[in-house]
């Protein structure tokens, strides 16, 4: 595993973080509480040591089962745990709130359910423009002044938006999705994060599955999994992101004696990225890791990659059909 310095956190922090969402059931069709604690438990052997959860991921189920996972296992001080608030819901119908009121309520819902007593990472999961940034960014402030939280984030912020929190506090992170087949922060974001010094913890590794090299045409996706509805995965698109990443294992097995998945996250660490979010809930998910570890590229095989993407994807569609209404 490699691991870097992140400014506002006092840890060695891995460059893959394992992301918990499926593993909180909601929008995925379902969890499974053993396989979960199992999954999180080995992340951890395989020296993953950021875990990224949030209140939203099953309303609460997640950031129990991470909770348990982590009390289990031990070692609590070398883990980097992050969560996230400003996301309120009312049956599963969610809505931003990034209000005061909302924050305090979730940090001590989130502590609780964690079973612990401070946050390496608490982040604004989305921007609520009701709420002036600046005053986000105080509350944060003295959320870190109480010493519930070690350092402040957000998720899924402009450069503009940014820029306004930090006239209210410190901000170590931004955490916005990133993947070979979403690039869309290449234009502002990653270069403003990357000269301001904030570090980027992307989200969608495999962009839910696609980039794992397991997706099968005939994938049937069960209840409220997000793929039933996500663009990407409605024909003749999904024909298209598969036929790209046909060629992309093609292109991994020929040039490092890879895979795709090991492609696709390597690719992310390598454009600069802090830690690249991958979602697993299932421990055997995690086994491509170590591979990941031991090869790297360069401008001319990123050039190369590109080509692929260009000559593949004829009509890409980006993640926005996730953003949660005002
Ligand atoms: P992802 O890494 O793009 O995809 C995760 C899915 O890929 C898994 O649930 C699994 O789906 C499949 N997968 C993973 N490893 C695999 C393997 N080895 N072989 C085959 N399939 C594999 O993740 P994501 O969950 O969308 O994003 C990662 C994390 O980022 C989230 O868990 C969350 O923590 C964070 N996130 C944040 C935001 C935000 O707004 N801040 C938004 C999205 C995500 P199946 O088990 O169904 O096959």
């Amino acid at each position: 595993m490699q691991y870097t310095k992140i400014f506002g956190i006092d840890k060695e922090v891995s460059r893959v973080a394992l992301g918990t969402w499926a593993i909180g059931g909601w929008m995925w069709g379902g969890t499974d509480e053993d396989l979960s604690v199992r999954t999180i438990h080995a992340a951890l052997d395989k020296g993953i040591n950021v875990i990224d959860t949030a209140p939203v991921y099953g309303f609460g189920r997640s950031e129990k089962i991470v909770g348990k996972a982590l009390k289990e296992y031990g070692g609590r001080e070398g883990i980097v745990l992050a969560t996230k608030a400003g996301l309120e819901w009312n049956e599963d119908k969610i809505r931003r709130n990034s209000s005061r009121e909302r924050i305090r309520k979730e940090i001590e819902d989130s502590l609780q359910r964690l079973k612990t007593d401070y946050l390496d990472l608490y982040q604004i999961h989305w921007p609520d423009s009701r709420v002036p940034f600046e005053d986000t960014a105080g509350e944060l402030e003295k959320l870190k002044a109480e010493g519930k939280i070690r350092a402040a984030g957000v998720s899924n912020f402009s450069p503009e938006q940014m820029e306004v929190f930090l006239k209210g506090g410190e901000l170590v992170s931004n955490q916005p999705p990133y993947n070979l087949f979403e690039r869309s922060i290449e234009e502002d974001v990653l270069p403003y994060c990357q000269k301001k010094g904030i570090a980027l913890f992307t989200y969608g590794a495999l962009c839910r599955g696609l980039l794992s090299g397991g997706m099968k045409r005939d994938r049937r996706f069960e209840g409220d999994d997000l793929r039933r509805i996500d663009p990407k995965f409605q024909e003749p698109r999904f024909e298209s992101y598969l036929k790209a990443v046909e060629h992309l294992d093609e292109y991994a097995r020929e040039a490092f004696g890879k895979r795709i998945l090991h492609l696709a996250v390597r690719w992310i660490l390598d454009q600069g990225i802090d830690v690249a979010l991958w979602g697993a809930r299932q421990p055997e998910q995690i086994d491509p890791l170590p591979a990941i570890m031991d090869f790297c590229l360069s401008d001319d095989d990123k050039k190369k990659v590109d080509w692929i993407l260009q000559e593949w994807i004829t009509d890409p569609v980006g993640p926005e059909f996730m953003a949660p209404p005002l």
